[in-house]
């Protein structure tokens, strides 16, 4: 299976990745099926060279969107679809959903260009679930803040953020068979009730 997760900067998702994907991973081992987190931008040699770059530097935002769907290429060519084929389950901290809502929603390229780009790269492959950790905004920017220095991106101002949740929540609605909406202002501990409760209906 492929596992998609997604949220705006400071939904806590990261915390929650490693929390599923252990859970997984001690399920499926006597099944002998491999349990593969990775991310985007990222996930290959080159991918993580390509997250450097455009998480530091200012460039048109065609050729953000591009270099989001070079990577995704990459990625589904060197890890995603070979897990795939080999029965294992793959991971994913963000996906596709997640270039409609920062290029698109956040930066308002026109969806018909992702659209074709996603139909480019991935006409054939979706994500079985999508786990949307959803937050206020208000109490994503306290986290953020909290924590560590902000990257280019989460400099923005908060009509970016709000127009990229709303993308999200869009896309949600739009594809509801494979998405799942956590509300990530909940504890740790309520979400991970949740997640288990998902995680039992995965490994059935
Ligand atoms: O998920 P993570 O926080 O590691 O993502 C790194 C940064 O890349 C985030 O700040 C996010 O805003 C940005 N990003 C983006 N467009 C994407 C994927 C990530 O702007 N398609």
């Amino acid at each position: 299976k492929f596992i998609t997760f997604e949220g705006i900067d400071g939904a806590g998702k990261s915390t929650h990745i490693v929390y599923v994907a252990e859970r997984l991973r001690q399920a499926l081992s006597s099944r002998g099926v491999e349990v593969i987190s990775s991310r985007e931008p990222g996930g290959t040699p080159l991918g993580e060279t390509l997250r450097e770059v455009l998480l530091q530097q200012k460039m048109h935002l065609e050729t953000e969107a591009l270099l989001m769907f070079a990577v995704r290429r990459e990625h589904i060519a060197q890890v995603i679809q070979p897990a795939l084929e080999r029965g294992d389950w793959v991971i994913s901290d963000r996906f596709t959903d997640a270039s409609f809502a920062y290029q698109g929603g956040g930066r308002h390229l026109s969806l018909d260009k992702l659209n074709a780009l996603e139909q480019w790269v991935h006409p054939d492959l979706q994500p079985d679930l999508t786990l949307l950790f959803d937050v206020p905004l208000a109490v994503a920017r306290a986290r953020l803040d909290a924590t560590r220095e902000l990257d280019k991106f989460e400099q923005e101002k908060a009509d970016f953020f709000a127009d990229t949740r709303n993308e999200y929540l869009r896309r949600a609605a739009e594809f509801p068979q494979r998405f799942r909406i956590i509300d990530s202002a909940q504890s740790i501990a309520a979400i991970r009730d949740e997640l288990d409760g998902i995680i039992d209906a995965l490994l059935l």
